[in-house]
């Protein structure tokens, strides 16, 4: 999404509000490509303080994730809180973005590290999921499987004092 803020640039103190939806397709991640379900959708504020221009607003949007432990997909709501910096003379600030000479600003790359910066850490599709067997991959929300499912095993002890030796 590109604004221009050709009409706020010169005038300080002035506000201009910003209220738009941007269908963002899928993102790259480091771990894959992220699905969103709905579009970006952004609200706020876009404000001249004489020196540079202040962005404020909420953005929301609805992702697919995958369920940590059963590799189902989740849906997953964002709302995320928006303050950026941007301004057309270069300054020496690294969080302050700069306005290209048409006076535009391109926000698509500022909501989609905002995305990126906000994804959950554990994704479940329910707290009670028990995710799939270790050993032959059934998902044990919907059955059981006969493999054995005790949780030590020698082998498996040797192989941790290994790598606990190894670090
Ligand atoms: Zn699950
Ligand atoms: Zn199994």
């Amino acid at each position: 999404m590109i604004v221009n803020v050709s009409k706020i640039i010169k005038i300080p103190d002035i506000t201009m509000e910003l209220s738009f939806e941007e269908k963002i397709d899928f993102i790259e991640s480091s771990s894959g490509k992220i699905k969103l379900l709905k579009p970006v959708y952004f609200t706020g504020t876009i404000a001249n303080d004489g020196k540079v221009l202040y962005l404020k607003g909420n953005l929301s949007t609805v992702l697919e994730l995958y369920c940590d432990r059963c590799t189902k997909p989740v849906e997953t709501s964002l709302s995320i809180n928006i303050e950026e910096k941007f301004s057309s003379e270069p300054i020496d600030e690294e969080e302050i973005h700069e306005i290209n000479s048409g006076s535009e600003i391109d926000l698509t790359p500022i909501f989609i590290d905002a995305i990126l910066l906000n994804i959950p850490m554990k994704i479940v599709c329910d707290t009670q999921c028990k995710g799939l067997c270790s050993q032959c991959g059934q998902n044990l929300n919907e059955g059981t499987c006969d493999c054995n499912q005790n949780e030590y095993d020698p082998r498996f002890a040797v192989l941790k004092t290994l790598f606990k030796d190894s670090e």
